[in-house]
């Protein structure tokens, strides 16, 4: 049986699968952080920020380099110039999220971006006004849904639905998502679901979710801030209608960094889609005019408020490379699969009887979260020991501790090493 195999055997069968892996070479493009003895640290919060790949300063390095010596003119007159920059970054997002480059644009940050696409894809009537989200939505994500329910002068109370959560499992149940569609279906005006659930990492059926949206005549947007750079999507062949997500989790784009946003070509070519407007989603041929008029770019770029960051969109860019030399999604979904499954099973087979994977078998991505029960053993405590013998997890209240293994920067070692450290906290 696996689980009476001495440590030196389950180290050398954990190690043996590292040296079968045609990503471990991955690990290499990234900084791990290091303890106060000098050693690395077991890295599993990727979900909340990714690592550093070593390329990004020298990235970020070379727009200063610019800035330094062009001034202005690195607008315009170098190899890769400031006013296109965004658009450097369009082929390789897209590719990450099934989507074509004209869906797709770098800009602002998550939260504004849900804001920007519910101005446009929220427009509720006395008749159909309700938005369908989930009980313990990620807090910005209800703050947002509800003051746009207010800012359209309805009442959260009557016109925000609540999807109730499992009580054993957190869980959402995907058969109650469709129901509740069905059931609301004509005061229905959109349906805003994560990809990835942020507590429990529950991968959400998109599609499914997307058509049942569709054929009551809502509208349907996700949040992918759990799910881009983590698992499959194809927001494209899903006719979802709009999506935002944040590059600083599994997209490895540093702190605060630019987020991304989705929307589908049937609505990015409708230039007289209403919305909250700004210079850099004007028409490029004719927005250095400076007249009074808003002629909207018929792409994503249309959503565009301001000229951006482009320190932070040379740190996307840097990431960005690092996906594309790994092959993208297909390469990288099938390490996580291989990783998480390892990493699960260990848990189960040392430590069933205290800790429960919460996340879903069958729908996942790389992040599991662990319920502790541990007896008279805090499951905060267990997370801080964790924390003071050089393991990075997430503690998330009530009582879950978070892992992800990132397929591009951890190893079947660290999964082993991990599951140690654990049964240590919990067996002391
Ligand atoms: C991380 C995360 C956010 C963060 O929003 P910002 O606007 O980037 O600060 C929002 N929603 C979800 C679901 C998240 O996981």
């Amino acid at each position: 049986m696996v689980h009476d195999e001495t440590y030196e055997q389950r180290l050398m069968r954990a190690r043996s699968f590292d040296a079968g892996d045609e990503l471990a070479v991955f690990r290499n493009e990234f900084h791990l952080p290091k303890q106060e003895n000098g050693e690395p640290v077991l890295y599993f919060v990727g979900n909340s920020l990714g690592l550093q790949p070593k390329r990004t300063e020298s990235y970020i390095a070379e727009e200063l380099t610019k800035w330094r010596e062009l001034g202005v003119r690195g607008h315009f007159e170098c190899e890769r110039p400031w006013m296109p920059y965004h658009e450097f970054l369009s082929e390789t997002m897209a590719e990450l999220v099934g989507a074509q480059p004209n869906e797709v644009v770098m800009m602002n940050s998550l939260t504004t971006n849900l804001h920007l696409m519910l101005a446009t894809f929220y427009r509720p009537t006395q008749t159909r006004h309700k938005i369908l989200i989930e009980d313990h939505a990620f807090p910005s994500d209800f703050q947002a849904a509800s003051s746009q329910v207010v800012w359209n002068g309805f009442d959260p109370a009557h016109s925000l639905l609540v999807l109730p959560t499992e009580e054993t499992t957190a869980a959402i149940n995907e058969e109650a998502i469709i129901e509740t569609i069905h059931r609301e279906g004509s005061q229905l005006a959109l349906v805003m679901l994560p990809g990835v659930q942020y507590y429990t990492g529950q991968v959400f059926p998109m599609e499914r979710i997307a058509a049942a949206a569709h054929a009551v005549g809502a509208k349907v947007g996700f949040d992918l801030a759990h799910a881009a750079g983590n698992i499959r999507i194809h927001l494209h062949d899903w006719d979802v209608d709009f999506a935002v997500w944040c590059s600083y989790k599994y997209l490895n784009s540093g702190p605060g960094s630019v987020g991304g946003c989705f929307v589908h070509e049937r609505h990015a070519s409708n230039v007289d889609l209403p919305r909250l407007a700004g210079w850099w989603g004007h028409d490029k041929g004719t927005r250095f005019k400076m007249k009074n008029e808003f002629k909207a770019i018929p792409t994503a770029e249309g959503w565009q408020l301001s000229n951006p960051p482009i320190l932070s969109l040379a740190a996307i860019r840097a990431s960005l490379d690092v996906f594309k030399e790994a092959g993208g999604m297909s390469p990288l979904i099938g390490k996580s699969t291989l990783l998480t499954q390892y990493l699960d099973v260990q848990l189960r087979n040392r430590l069933g009887d205290r800790i429960k994977v919460l996340t879903p078998e069958s729908g996942r991505g790389c992040q599991l979260s662990l319920e502790i029960d541990c007896g008279d053993l805090p499951g905060k405590q267990v997370h801080r020991q964790l924390d003071a013998s050089g393991v990075e997890t997430d503690w998330r209240e009530p009582n879950v501790i978070r892992v992800a293994p990132v397929p591009l920067y951890n190893s079947f070692e660290d999964c082993f090493h991990f599951v140690e450290k654990l049964a240590g906290c919990v067996e002391a």
